[in-house]
């Protein structure tokens, strides 16, 4: 019998293959790797084909018989397949991607309003012990699927497997957190008086980019403006790699290295690992 198999040492718990499950038979424990339920799943390999750290595989599996519901097994599994899913209105929040993009492009200020994708994923995961931000709600990873699946702007061809690796995810973490107190040094230097306003952004941490149309003069002091040119040049070159490696690999190949999705999953860990303990010193 052919079920979805995962390899929770390599799962990133985007939950890409949850959303495109028509069977509903993927759950993300706790934020930190998918579960399949073997009863559910048809083997219809959606989620192997949609995973983009090719940590979810269809394979032959023995399983008794009498274990599964009988719904698993012949014209339900090919009508089911086809099924569409209800639509959230956080399925729709690519949108918001779009939208900050351009409002940032006009007014830099709007940068300031990223923070608000940087903060909620972190919140769920220390607060709540889960990825559901990124699992629903992240707006780049939407716009990767409706540029990639929808649009097909994508190759959907598997990525390279050291794109995934803990070696890669951690170090691009690490790298990208850098360059995160980089910016925030910059925004110090000008609150000091230390440095002035810089009206530019960089692109790939590199390329200074003019940008002066974006930004007037207004009420704020000159560091908030600073700050609003390095977020936004940061979410800017997230975006783009992203979208690069949406056309090269899978769609949402950017999940699987995301620093946001890479740290937040960590936490789960730590979350769900102490959870374990205390559930067992109780015993
Ligand atoms: S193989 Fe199909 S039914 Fe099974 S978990 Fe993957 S997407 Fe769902
Ligand atoms: S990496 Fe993402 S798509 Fe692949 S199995 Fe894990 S949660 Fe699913």
């Amino acid at each position: 019998m052919r079920k979805a198999v995962n390899d929770i040492q390599r799962c990133v718990a985007c939950g890409v293959c949850a959303l495109q499950c028509p069977r509903e038979a993927i759950d993300i424990y706790k934020g930190c790797h998918a579960v399949v339920d073997t009863e559910k799943c048809v083997g219809c390999g959606i989620c192997e084909s949609a995973c983009p750290a090719g940590s979810i595989r269809v394979e032959e599996v023995i399983i008794n018989p009498g274990d599964l519901s009988p719904s698993t097994t012949g014209t339900e599994r090919r009508s089911r397949t086809a099924s569409g899913k209800k639509k959230h209105w956080y399925d729709y929040l690519w949108i918001w991607t779009i939208v900050y993009f351009a409002l940032g492009f006009f007014n830099v200020l709007f940068a300031w309003l990223g923070m608000i994708d940087f903060l909620l994923p972190l919140i769920f995961a220390i607060a709540g012990g889960n990825k559901w931000f990124c699992n629903h709600m992240c707006g780049r990873g939407q716009l990767f699927r409706v540029l990639g699946k929808d649009l097909k702007c994508s190759r959907r061809k598997p990525a390279p497997g050291w794109i995934s690796s803990k070696w890669f995810r951690y170090g691009f973490l690490a790298f990208f957190m850098t360059m995160f107190g980089t910016m925030i040094f910059q925004t110090y230097l000008v609150f000091s008086g230390a440095e002035s306003l810089k009206k530019a952004i960089k692109l790939f941490w590199t390329f200074k980019v003019p940008w002066e149309w974006a930004y007037n003069g207004s009420v704020f002091p000159d560091w908030v403006v600073q700050f609003g040119f390095g977020f936004y040049s940061l979410m800017l070159t997230s975006t783009l790699i992203g979208i690069i490696v949406m056309a090269l690999y899978k769609e949402r190949t950017w999940c699987s290295f995301c620093p946001m999705g890479t740290m937040t999953q960590g936490i789960c860990k730590i979350k769900a690992k102490k959870g374990d303990l205390k559930k067992n010193c109780h015993l």
